[in-house]
């Protein structure tokens, strides 16, 4: 992974008429577009009609390694989320051409797999309910800290690094390849939602270890979740369930009170 305590964008807060100020050389700047990097083979797609939110969001990620697309339409949004399948997208509600939530709907359907954050103003928790109805996985409130959301960035990249890298997990009867978003158990393709995805391959990639309930919150919804661990309990519910049903044996996700949840490698 590439070292957090490597950028050194400045970011100044409170900027008159912006939610986030990202400060950079006039003589760097850059229109929409590519901005490449090397390192991380990892795309992300910066979705924000605001110029100096989108070119520094685009620039803080390329600086920590991320190959970053910076669309400032919704239409320029779909035709890279379609070409490039980004690995995560930072999707700004407020664009002049769609309306976000809708935008979020679209890019679900053109790229399954990814990991799709949403951009809200502060006080719009319709947007935020909508919005995870509609397929995002998580949401930052504007104005937010950079170095927040890149570690935010960061936890939702490295849960799918260990699958992403291999591909494909594999355990017993159950696979899942995370490139093409599919799991299935002996052959039998199974339907999951976005978070039961991650939770799978998460317990799959740790199979026959426990997986803490913080680690599983940290990595699987991250750490700023404002619901209750709730949440997990009811996604393994209907994990077992859905496993199960597909023809997997019973005893598949076990239970380990007061600590987390262990993945069998039967
Ligand atoms: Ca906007």
């Amino acid at each position: 992974m590439v070292n957090a305590t490597r950028h050194s964008v400045n970011v100044r807060q409170n900027l008159p008429g912006t939610a986030v100020g990202v400060a950079f050389r006039p003589h760097r700047r850059r229109p929409p577009g590519a901005y490449a990097a090397a390192v991380d083979e990892r795309q992300i797609l910066v979705v924000e009609d605001d110029e100096a939110i989108g070119r520094g969001l685009s620039q803080a990620l390329a600086t920590q390694g991320y190959t970053v697309r910076w669309a400032p339409t919704a239409a320029v949004a779909l035709r890279d989320a379609t070409e490039a399948a980004p690995d995560l997208v930072l999707l700004d509600l407020g664009l002049p051409d769609l309306d976000g939530v809708e935008l979020c709907r679209r890019l679900r359907a053109v790229s399954p797999g990814t990991t799709i954050v949403m951009l809200t103003a502060r006080g719009a928790e319709i947007d935020v309910v909508v919005g995870l109805d509609a397929g995002a996985d998580d949401y930052v409130t504007k104005p937010f800290r950079l170095a927040e959301l890149l570690a935010r960035v960061r936890a939702h990249l490295r849960r799918a690094e260990p699958a992403g890298r291999a591909g494909r997990l594999v355990v017993g009867s159950l696979e899942l390849d995370i490139a093409s978003h599919r799991m299935s158990v002996g052959g039998r393709e199974v339907d999951l939602r976005p978070k039961e995805f991650d939770l799978l391959a998460l317990l799959m990639a740790e199979a026959g270890r426990v997986v803490g309930r913080e680690r599983i919150m940290a990595e699987v919804w991250d750490e700023h979740w404002f619901g209750s661990t709730k949440t997990l309990d009811m996604h393994i519910s209907t994990l077992r369930k859905k496993l199960v049903d597909a023809g997997d044996v019973p005893n598949r996700l076990s239970t380990i009170r007061g600590v987390g949840y262990r993945l069998e490698p039967l």
